[in-house]
C-alpha cells in the first residue's frame, strides 16, 4: 500500500511525472496515468478494481485516502479539442457532448474531473483535489482544494 495513502492521477506526458513534480519518493503514492490524466469511465473502474484489491489485502482505499488529480499545461490532449469522435469514445459520452469535459482548459478540467471523482457513489469517503502544473515554470497550481 501506498504509505501515504494516497492516489495521483496524472498525464502519460513525460514532462509531468507525478513522481518527480509533487517530489514523490517510491513507496509514497500509487500513480495511475492516461491521456490527459483524465478521470474517464474507464480510469473510474479501475479505481473500483483497486479499491478490491486493497480490500483485499486488508486494507480499504476509502475514508481516510486523498486522490490527487494532476494536470498540466500545454497538455496534447488539447490538440484533440476538435476530433469529438476520439473524445466521445474516451469520455465514454455522446459525440456532441465531449466539449463539456473542457480538454483545452487544464484548470476547468482538473476542476470537472474532481467534481466526477467526488459524485461517484462507488468510491466513498475519499479526499479529491486538482493540481494544474505548468510545464513552462515549474510551478503547481492548487485548483480544487481537498
Ligand atoms: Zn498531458
Amino acid at each position: 500500500m501506498p504509505s501515504l495513502k494516497t492516489m495521483v492521477i496524472g498525464c502519460v506526458d513525460p514532462r509531468v511525472d507525478p513522481n518527480a513534480v509533487l517530489g514523490i519518493a517510491p513507496g509514497e503514492v500509487g500513480t495511475l496515468r492516461n491521456v490527459g490524466g483524465r478521470v474517464t469511465p474507464g480510469l473510474l473502474r479501475e479505481m473500483v478494481m483497486l479499491r478490491e484489491v486493497v480490500r483485499a489485502g486488508g486494507g480499504d482505499l476509502g475514508p481516510g485516502w486523498e486522490i490527487v488529480v494532476l494536470h498540466h499545461t500545454d497538455c496534447g490532449i488539447t490538440r484533440l479539442e476538435g476530433r469529438p469522435e476520439l473524445l466521445s469514445g474516451f469520455f465514454e459520452v455522446d459525440r456532441d457532448r465531449p466539449a463539456g469535459q473542457a480538454v483545452g482548459d487544464p484548470r476547468a478540467a482538473v476542476a470537472h474531473d474532481v467534481a466526477v471523482l467526488r459524485a461517484d457513489t462507488r468510491l466513498p469517503g475519499l479526499r479529491a483535489s486538482g493540481l494544474v502544473y505548468d510545464v513552462a515554470t515549474g510551478l503547481v497550481e492548487s485548483v480544487v482544494a481537498p
